[in-house]
């Protein structure tokens, strides 16, 4: 029989299949282009050049294995880990080595190797509401329960007196995530710092490390100018999950990496245990071939302009026609509130102007819909007369 703990995520998973299910048969009927698309984060740039270049290169060049054989170190290649190392103290002014990096099988991966490493069954982890609604099953993997911090919609900056409110004893981590999704928004200087203090005091307070989990796929993903400041400058027991799925196109790749910084507490064991962890959840390593082609792409970039574009596109769009929501500073999603209370019921009237949304339930935010401005431009501009005629039917209801 099928485990009684799988049981909810296979009735929530037939939400998502009737979504995919919807998808698939708009097109069928009405023409892919017709349809729009808004509930997938996968991204439509494709990947750089230089990464098919070098997967060609290090298949002809590189010994068959390095290419396909397990590693020596389930953390990773040395050498892979100390291009990451390096690169990451360039970008920061950081001075980690390869022993603070491990590689993983992206950043979910990352994050289970992180709750593993970090939290014991019984513990809490909390998250800013809204957010990735994987962190939850990752917790769950390991015995660990993730909370929400009720959001603050006026701004949905992490709201950090809730927080604040929320710590117990039993809380041993917060997941954070800038550039955020599903909002966009990115955590400043002053926010990392303030949420440093709280956790330094209430670590203090309990007799026990609160460890930052940062997950941050969209880093790179940044507009305006906009900074992501570097969160194991603000507080030692930070840890950063990073993953190469949107910043090279590269989400089918399985590839990302997590900082375990040398001033984290009982350093030596926890980078022994995230390495234990790395293979004992059966990734084993990180997938050999692509540790090696994103070693020679770390300097690439994907197309942040034609993101930019999508956003500024979308978002004037939408707003004109009426639609309330903040402009996004960065990753590639726009949080909008939705114009009935009902966010599904939303997103199923929606439907039927061939539009596919995300209710903002699944982020434990509802009232807001997300929309995976990741697609190509062509999309963003057909479906602004469908959104337009959605606007005109909620407003005769
Ligand atoms: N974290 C966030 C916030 C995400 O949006 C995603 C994917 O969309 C992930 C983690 C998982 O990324 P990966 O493909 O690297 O496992």
């Amino acid at each position: 029989m099928t485990a009684k703990s799988m049981m909810p995520y296979v009735q929530g998973n037939s939400a998502i299949r009737a979504m995919f299910e919807e998808g698939a048969r708009l097109a069928a009927e009405f023409g892919k282009e017709n349809v729009y698309d808004f509930s997938l984060g996968n991204p439509s740039v494709p990947a750089p050049p230089e990464v098919n270049q070098a997967i060609k290169d290090i298949v002809d060049q590189e010994d068959t294995l390095l290419i396909h054989g397990y590693n020596q170190s389930n953390s990773g290649y040395e050498d892979v880990r100390s291009t990451v190392a390096d690169h990451l103290n360039r970008l920061h002014g950081t001075s980690f080595t390869s022993d603070n990096i491990v590689m993983t099988v992206g950043a979910a991966s990352g994050l289970n190797v992180a709750i593993k490493t970090f939290i014991d069954p019984g513990e809490e982890i909390l998250a800013f509401a809204p957010y990735f609604v994987e962190y939850g099953k990752y917790a769950a993997n390991h015995g660990a329960m993730l909370n929400a911090v009720p959001a603050d919609t006026a701004t949905f900056q992490p709201n950090l007196e809730e927080l604040e409110r929320m710590i117990s004893p039993k809380t041993r981590a917060v997941i954070i995530n800038s550039p955020n999704n599903p909002t966009g928004v990115i955590y400043s200087a002053e926010t990392l710092t303030r949420l440093a203090e709280i956790l330094k005091a209430k670590s203090e307070q309990f007799g026990a490390p609160i460890y930052i989990i940062s997950d941050e796929p969209y880093r790179e993903l940044a507009y305006d100018g906009a900074q992501v400041p570097y969160v194991t400058k603000f507080y030692d027991n930070a840890i950063v999950g990073y993953s190469w799925s949107k910043s090279l196109s590269l989400p089918g790749e399985r590839i990302g990496y997590l900082v375990i910084p040398s001033e984290i507490e009982d350093f030596e064991n926890a980078k022994t245990a995230a390495n234990i962890a790395n293979r004992v959840l059966g990734y084993v390593n990180a997938p050999s071939l692509i540790q090696r082609v994103v070693a020679r792409c770390i300097d690439c970039s994907t197309d942040v302009a034609a993101y930019d574009r999508n956003r500024t596109d979308l978002y004037e769009g939408l707003t004109s026609l009426g639609y309330e929501c903040t402009k996004p500073e960065g990753a590639f999603y726009l949080f909008v509130k939705s114009p009935i209370d009902d966010d599904v019921e939303f997103c199923d009237i929606a439907k039927k102007y061939n539009i596919l949304m995300v209710p903002g339930k699944s982020f434990a935010c509802p009232g807001y819909v997300r929309l995976a401005y990741c697609v190509s431009h062509d999309t963003i501009i057909n479906s602004l007369p469908a959104f337009a005629k959605l606007m005109d039917e909620i407003r005769s209801m």
